[in-house]
C-alpha cells in the first residue's frame, strides 16, 4: 500500500461495504487499486503493475480490478459466493466480493462471450486434476517465474515455496509443506516480551501450558497475541476490531486440515492447494453463522460462530477462539510463562 495520491485519475470505481469506495486509479507510473473511506479524499492504493487482476481488502469484503485486456468487453471474478460481473469503464475493471479471497481469479470474454486468451506458451502440466476457478477448464501449463497458467482463459498465479526436494513421484503421499514461520529464539523471546507488554489481559483455553503461536503490533502498541492449547488457538486483540463474524469467518476460511497431499508433481500440488484453499473459503463464506456460549473469567459471553466441516472459529469483542472438534466451554486470562 502506498499513500501516493496526487494525480490520480479513478478509471472505474465502485462502493465496498463499510462506507469505502474502491477504484483502478491511473498516474504516471501506471494502474493502481486504491481503496478510501467515502469520507477521505485520498486512496491508499497498491500498484497493478503487470499482474492480470490484483485484489485489496477490507472488513468482510475483497476487491479485485486491473486493466481490461484489448478485445475484453466483460470480466469475470470468481469469488467464494460465486462469480462475480465486474464493472468495467476506460480499459479497466473492478469488482467487489462480499468475503475475504487471497487469490483473484479473473476471466475475460469477447463481445460474443468468448474467452479472451494468449496462445499457450509453456509445458503442459499433464497431471493436475482440478480445473480452473476462472473458467472451469482443465489446461494447465507452466508459466514464467514459478507460475502456472490457465491456457483456456488465462489465470495466472505463482506457485507457493515448496522445501522438501521434488514431491515424490513413485505413488507414495508424503506430507510437503510450505515454507512457513519457523520460530528462532530471537522471536520466541520477542512473541514473550509481546505477552508481558500485551495492553490487556492475554486468553487462553484451559489445559495444558499454552504456546505463543503469533503476535503482532510495536513494543509500545501489541495489537494481538495468539495463544495455543493443544489446538485450541485463542487470538487476543486490543484496539479496534473487526465484526466477530468476519473475523470467524476469516478464521475458520484459513484453518488446514491435516490431509497428505498427492504424489503429483509440484505445478500439480500448487494447483490442488489452490482448490483446496478455496474450496474452505467458499464454505467458511457461505457457512451460516451461530451462537455459543463460551465463559470468559467466569463470565458468560456469546460468541459468533463459523463451523466448516470439523473446524470452528468463534469471535466476541476481540476474542477470536478456534480448533477442531469440541469448543472450549471457558476461557482464562494467562500471563504465565511459555514455552
Ligand atoms: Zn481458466
Amino acid at each position: 500500500m502506498s499513500g501516493h495520491q496526487y494525480g490520480m485519475e479513478p478509471l472505474v470505481q465502485l462502493p465496498a461495504p463499510g462506507g469505502f469506495v474502491v477504484a483502478v486509479l491511473r498516474d504516471e507510473l501506471g494502474l493502481w487499486l486504491g481503496s478510501r473511506r467515502d469520507s477521505a479524499e485520498s486512496y491508499g492504493a497498491t500498484l497493478i503493475e503487470e499482474r492480470r487482476a490484483v485484489a485489496t481488502s477490507g472488513p468482510g469484503w475483497t476487491a479485485v480490478g486491473g486493466p481490461l485486456p484489448d478485445r475484453a468487453d466483460r470480466a469475470v471474478v470468481r469469488g467464494p459466493g460465486g462469480p462475480v460481473d465486474a464493472e468495467t469503464a476506460n480499459g479497466a475493471f473492478i469488482a467487489v466480493l462480499a468475503a475475504n479471497e487471497a487469490g483473484p481469479a479473473v476471466r475475460f470474454e469477447d463481445d460474443d462471450g468468448l474467452l479472451v486468451r494468449d496462445p499457450p506458451r509453456g509445458e503442459s502440466i499433464a497431471d493436475a486434476t482440478d480445473r480452473c476457478p476462472a473458467c472451469t477448464a482443465l489446461d494447465w501449463e507452466r508459466a514464467v517465474e514459478d507460475c502456472v497458467r490457465c491456457r483456456a482463459c488465462g489465470h495466472t498465479f505463482r506457485m507457493p515455496l515448496f522445501y522438501g526436494g521434488q514431491a515424490s513421484t513413485h505413488g507414495r503421499w508424503q506430507h510437503v509443506q510450505p515454507d512457513g514461520l519457523r520460530f528462532t529464539r530471537t522471536l520466541a523471546d520477542q512473541a514473550a516480551d509481546a505477552l508481558r507488554k500485551a495492553p490487556g489481559p492475554v486468553y487462553a483455553a484451559p489445559g495444558s501450558k499454552p504456546e505463543i503461536r503469533g503476535f503482532g503490533g510495536s513494543d509500545d502498541a501489541i495489537s494481538h497475541v495468539k495463544l495455543a492449547t493443544g489446538d485450541i488457538e485463542v487470538d487476543t486483540r486490543f484496539g479496534t476490531h473487526e465484526l466477530p463474524e468476519d473475523s470467524a469467518r476469516a478464521a475458520v476460511a484459513q484453518l488446514t486440515t491435516d490431509v497428505a497431499w498427492p504424489a503429483r508433481s509440484q505445478p500439480a500440488i500448487a494447483i490442488w492447494l489452490d482448490a483446496r484453499r478455496r474450496e474452505r473459503e467458499e464454505a467458511s463464506a457461505n457457512a451460516r453463522p451461530s451462537a455459543v456460549e463460551i465463559t470468559v473469567d467466569g463470565r458468560p459471553r456469546i460468541f459468533t460462530m463459523i463451523t466448516v466441516g470439523h473446524t470452528w472459529a468463534a469471535a466476541c469483542d476481540g476474542i477470536l477462539v478456534s480448533g477442531s472438534g469440541d469448543v472450549p466451554p471457558a476461557l482464562h486470562a494467562y500471563s504465565g510463562s511459555t514455552s
